[in-house]
């Protein structure tokens, strides 16, 4: 698979996977790229910058980006990590009186089928 930057004709940037180069022509050829901001089909690979910095990287490119980096900060800064003892504290909260706490968790490693 690869990651390619992406760009429409409406300026957004966005990022898509392709199995290789020519299935992402032969898949923007055919329409079925769309932008992920404004769902245009006219879509073109985005030049690479060569030298990019930090600030770059981690900026929203767009509004919907921004929109996600808020409520990424919102639930990190109103809820408390439980890590794998989500379920434990999930139905702990449950079972006691009063309201609940927010809480987030990270999903738990599947463990092989045995
Ligand atoms: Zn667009």
């Amino acid at each position: 698979m690869i990651r390619y930057a992406l760009r429409c004709d409406q300026g957004h940037d966005f990022d898509g996977w392709f199995r290789s180069s020519d299935g992402f022509e032969a898949m923007r050829d055919a329409g079925q790229v769309g932008c992920a901001v404004c769902g245009a089909t006219k879509v073109d690979r985005a030049l690479m910058a060569p030298a990019i910095s930090d600030k770059a990287l981690t900026a929203p490119r767009n509004p919907a980006e921004a929109a996600l980096q808020a409520l990424r900060r919102k639930i990190e800064t109103s809820s408390d990590y439980v890590g794998l003892s989500f379920a434990e504290e999930a139905r702990a909260m449950h079972e006691a009186p009063g309201p609940p706490a927010p809480s987030m968790a990270r999903p738990a490693p599947r463990m092989p089928a045995s």
